[in-house]
């Protein structure tokens, strides 16, 4: 289930801005800042929905997607929106982590513990320069935040390319959601009202593979590895999020991935070669 979100769909109308260099520098901004997206995931709390709302709209924000929250929408969102009821109203709804992704090429993971994961572990401010050269780039960008009690699952943390740990002391790391939001939009906002770029830069010749592209490709593998016979008995739920890591930290391009689409569909066709032969 998807409603709302889509990369075309109308933002927040802002004020018409003459084209001063200052107001040149404003639209690039707006551009960049409709770049990214704030995905909540499994939010137990519509209050907390309702806080990061308003979080993300105090910095020039306006893109929330909610992936399966427990209530929403909810009469203590909007208490506590304070006024940022058209972020809640915009809010994508999905049922899975992907959609809620979708076209996006970086994913930033927001969590308080470091995981099994092993992802590159970065601040919030390296995580605010990372974002805005992607949305430079023309990319689309989520920060992604974790459930208020369990955070983020190790599943979850697999889509991303790097954790973005606010630095909290070790034994009462945890800052409240909608506190972890506001932390990061302020960094967002901070970084950019320093330097941003007049125009965008040309875009990359060879665009990274986004989040959707990404998920049909790890699709494609474990069926491959299913059909090579590689698994064995073993459940392939370790191994693919491995893989998962490996493939997020190369980034590849959609040239790139169609290579490896064409190695594993190769793959494939050679295994149900073997197993013609075999029954023959
Ligand atoms: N016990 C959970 C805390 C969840 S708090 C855990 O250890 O992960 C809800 C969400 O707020 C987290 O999933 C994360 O996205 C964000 N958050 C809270 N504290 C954070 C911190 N110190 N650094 C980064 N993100 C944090």
């Amino acid at each position: 289930m998807t409603t709302g979100g889509g990369a075309g769909r109308p933002g927040i109308d802002y004020p018409w801005q003459p084209l001063s260099a200052g107001a040149l520098r404003m639209t690039a901004a707006f551009d960049l800042a409709t770049r990214l997206r704030f995905v909540l995931v499994r939010t137990s709390h519509p209050g907390n929905i309702g806080s990061a709302a308003r979080a993300i709209r105090t910095m020039g924000f306006a893109r929330m997607e909610l992936v399966a929250p427990a209530r929403f929408p909810d009469r203590e969102a909007h208490a506590l929106a304070a006024g940022a009821d058209d972020v809640l109203e915009h809010a994508g709804i999905h049922a899975e982590l992907i959609d809620g992704l979708a076209a996006s090429s970086l994913v930033l993971g927001l969590s308080a513990r470091r995981r099994g994961v092993n992802l590159p572990e970065i601040t919030p401010r390296e995580a605010a320069a990372q974002a805005l050269a992607a949305a430079a780039r023309g990319e689309q960008v989520a920060l992604v935040f974790g459930n208020e009690r369990s955070g983020l699952e190790n599943g979850e943390l697999a889509r991303c390319h790097a954790m973005v740990r606010i630095p909290s002391v070790d034994d009462f790391s945890s800052l409240n959601l909608a506190q972890a939001v506001q932390v990061m939009a302020y960094e967002l906002r901070v970084a950019l009202l320093g330097d941003v770029p007049a125009a965008a830069p040309p875009v990359d010749d060879e665009p990274p593979a986004d989040a959707a592209q990404m998920e049909q490709f790890y699709r494609h593998l474990a069926q491959m590895l299913d059909d090579i016979e590689f698994h064995k008995g073993r459940a392939p739920t370790t191994i693919m999020l491995r893989l998962r890591k490996l493939y997020q930290r190369a980034q590849p391009s959609e040239r790139e991935l169609r290579v490896l689409h064409g190695m594993l569909a190769d793959a494939q066709r050679m295994a149900a070669l073997a197993q013609s032969r075999q029954r023959d």
